[in-house]
């Protein structure tokens, strides 16, 4: 955001939250009074955001930080992660959980429906920035893209109408770096039920993502080299299983050297 773009924003917002403040610590009192109300009738206290927080590191210090001080001196000095892993941004699926990753194992990327868009240094700079930085200068070794059921972003993509109208400023246009994916289930998956087509999609996009890899110039030399292995994977949480497939592609026809 530059500069003018940024002071407007906040100048916009302080004349907003002037003219709306009477208004504002009315709905504040009457959101007071309704988490009260609902906090009594439950008997839980209400959330409170801080302390989730400050209990959570506290844990997290006492039971793994303070535990593990060799770990932690290592990394003190540097990272050097086996894998770039590649994750939606769903609360469900965190790799660091699913994968039981632990600090300094994976360097991870995570965006709606985890999607790998191709190489291209305007649009999508900041996803070129991480490869970049995880291959070339990290050294990775391997690239994992994970897709996973109930994905929501693959959901959105399957209910884009056929001419393309879409109702999001992001989302629709990002998910469509897998339409080809989408095409592929349409085609071949037709008369499949909504929810199996998602599913097939799920996995579907992941291969477009493995394809998209292939688009930055240091991924193929890197993955020519043999210096990296990229693999596609899916997280099943209602089945509680998990998938894990090679790049299907036969390098020695589809890259030069
Ligand atoms: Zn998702």
């Amino acid at each position: 955001m530059s500069k003018d773009t940024y002071e407007e924003a906040i100048a916009g917002l302080r004349k907003l939250l002037s003219e709306k403040s009477e208004l504002e610590a009315a709905a504040v009192a009457k959101v007071r009074q309704l988490t009260a109300e609902l906090a009594g009738a439950t008997e839980k206290p209400a959330f409170d955001p801080i302390e989730r927080i400050r209990s959570g590191f506290e844990h997290f210090k006492k039971e793994n930080y303070e535990k593990n001080p060799e770990l932690y001196a290592e990394l003190a000095k540097g990272q050097s992660p086996k894998f770039l892993v590649f994750a939606c941004c769903d609360s469900r699926v965190c790799p660091s959980h699913v994968l039981n990753f632990q600090p300094g194992e994976a360097f991870m990327v995570r965006n709606i429906a985890s999607m790998v868009p191709p190489y291209d240094k305007r649009k999508y700079s900041g996803m070129g920035a991480a490869i970049e930085y995880a291959v070339n200068h990290l050294k990775v070794e391997n690239i994992l893209v994970i897709g996973h059921s109930c994905c929501g972003g693959i959901k959105g993509l399957m209910s884009i109408p056929d001419d393309g109208t879409t109702q999001s400023d992001f989302i629709e246009d990002w998910v469509t770096i897998c339409k080809a994916a989408k095409a592929k289930v349409q085609r071949e998956s037709k008369d499949l039920e909504f929810s199996e087509q998602c599913t097939l999609l799920e996995k579907e996009a992941v291969n477009i993502s493995l394809g998209n890899l292939l688009t930055y110039p240091f991924v193929k030399e890197a993955l020519i080299k043999k210096t990296v292995s990229i693999r596609g994977g899916h997280y099943d949480f209602v089945k509680g299983s998990f998938e894990l497939w090679n790049l299907d592609f036969n390098l020695s026809t589809s890259l030069s050297v």
